[in-house]
């Protein structure tokens, strides 16, 4: 499996080759998408095959292989709340390892910091060095049934250890928030299906396609820690998803940094792929993750027509938008323009009216106007995605949008935030972001309000530096 990535030199501060010195270790999951699950979930397969024992817990452990995430400012100071707790925790002379992207994308503040080795999914295989591993990461392949490892790796770290000033109190709201989430689902279309995964926990079968990304969003630093694209072979993502359907799954989920680059290294396309996986007999439906809408126009012919004939195998579509304007859209480097996104999804609708379509939207971009603003909720209104997520823009560690100018205020970007999850129906998840509101937001809310009031407009019409 060589396309599981090179040694790049190491980050670490110390690389023990001694055979003996390690007891046991502890994987830890704190923060993460999928992609960061099926690395954790391969790292306790790759401390399997290496004979380390587990550690119970924190305390106890001579190693912390801890996943934390920092795709924006407010995910990596949860993160930093998360690795303060286990490197309070830790007992002295154990080891301390900080996996997932935030070790690529916050790498100068966590070495300021910590006594951490320091290891992003681009440099994964550092990790045989410093653990002094007999099995090399790179012969591990990635489980696919994710959600009992993450169960597992997720119980290191509780609920104290989490959501920095949420405090106990709120993350027992948000958490009721979240198990309400049947509520909100039963208002949706798709409550019949949700609501028999919910109470069937339904078995779902992973399939990591690809590593890295192939991208040059000017926002991303994602990209920074994961690396360049990096496709598993056609050959080895069909024997997975055979090996599934042998094993009796009926849903399966393809991972990706962008699922619809996947194969441009390796000479094929996700199209094939999908027209591959539907050329199989079964039972089974599919769940896309994070495809990159410029890869779908581009691919929309070959992907509408092997889609439409296979309509009910298709349960679930994310592609992220991320704006509705071109303006924004050419300055995020997203190479496509909202007219031709608009297309594509009308199109994705006719030929698949059954399938959940989801999006993601960042909110704020730099230079981002009220007009622009007003384009992004113009497509949601007409694609009417069945779920859509709301990402505030916040500056990344050597992004160039970090150096754009035209910094939208936060006030003003909770408030069109605020705007877009209720004019989308999300009423929930408009609760939810209220939640998240610090003091100073509440504060800062109040005066746009006020502002407004005494104005009479929602708000101006040109980025607000400050
Ligand atoms: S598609 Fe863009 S946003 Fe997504 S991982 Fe790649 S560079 Fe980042």
């Amino acid at each position: 499996m060589a396309y599981c990535g090179p040694g790049a030199a190491s980050h670490g501060r110390s690389t023990h080759r001694e055979r003996g010195w390690m007891k046991s270790v502890c994987i830890a999951y704190g923060l993460g998408c999928p992609r960061a699950a099926v690395d954790s979930a391969r790292l306790s397969e790759y401390v399997r095959a290496n004979r380390w024992p587990v550690a119970n817990r924190i305390e106890e452990a001579d190693v912390i292989l801890v996943t934390l995430c920092g795709y924006n400012a407010d995910q990596e100071e949860r993160s930093i709340h998360l690795l303060d707790s286990a490197d309070r925790r830790r007992k002295p002379g154990s080891k301390l390892v900080v996996v997932g992207c935030l070790a690529g994308i916050a790498a100068d503040r966590l070495r300021a910091s910590y006594d951490a080795d320091l290891v992003p999914p681009v440099d994964g295989a550092d990790l045989d060095g410093i653990l002094g591993a007999t099995v090399p990461l790179d012969a591990i392949a990635d489980p696919n049934e994710i959600e009992p490892y993450i169960r597992s790796a997720e119980s290191y770290l509780d609920d104290t250890d989490r959501h920095p000033g949420d405090g106990r109190v709120k993350s027992v709201m948000r958490r009721a928030l979240v198990d309400s989430g049947a509520r909100e689902l039963l208002r949706r279309r798709q409550w019949k299906r949700e609501l028999i995964h919910l109470v069937r926990r339904e078995r779902v079968f992973s399939i990591r396609v690809a590593e890295g990304c192939a991208g040059q969003c000017t926002f991303c630093a994602i990209r920074f820690a994961a690396g360049p694209l990096r496709s598993k072979p056609l050959e080895a993502v069909l024997s997975e998803f055979d090996a599934g359907l042998a094993g009796g799954y009926k849903h399966f989920r393809l991972i990706a940094g962008d699922l619809g680059c996947y194969g441009q290294d390796i000479g094929t396309t996700v199209a094939e792929l999908l027209h591959l996986m539907m050329q199989r007999t079964g039972d089974f439906e599919l769940t896309l993750l994070d495809f990159n809408l410029k890869w779908f126009i581009a691919y929309s012919d070959s992907l509408l027509d092997v889609l439409s004939r296979n309509r009910a195998r298709l349960r679930s579509l994310t592609l992220p938008m991320q704006s509705g304007s071109d303006r924004v859209l050419q300055r995020m480097r997203r190479g496509h323009t909202a007219r031709d996104a608009q297309t594509a999804l009308r199109a994705l609708r006719q030929a698949c009216p059954q399938v959940d379509l989801n999006t993601q939207v960042l909110v704020g971009f730099p230079g981002e106007t009220e007009d622009d603003f007003e384009d992004t909720l113009k497509v949601l209104r007409a694609v009417r995605f069945d779920w859509v997520q709301f990402y505030d823009y916040q500056d990344r560690p050597g992004t160039e949008a970090s150096d754009m100018p035209g910094k939208v205020a936060r006030d003003v970007i909770r408030a069109r935030s605020l705007r877009a999850r209720r004019e989308t129906g999300l009423r929930r998840a408009a609760l939810e972001y209220r939640l998240t509101r610090t003091p100073e937001d509440r504060l800062a809310a109040r005066r746009v309000k006020r502002l407004s009031e005494t104005a009479g407009t929602a708000g101006d019409r040109g980025p607000r530096t400050g």
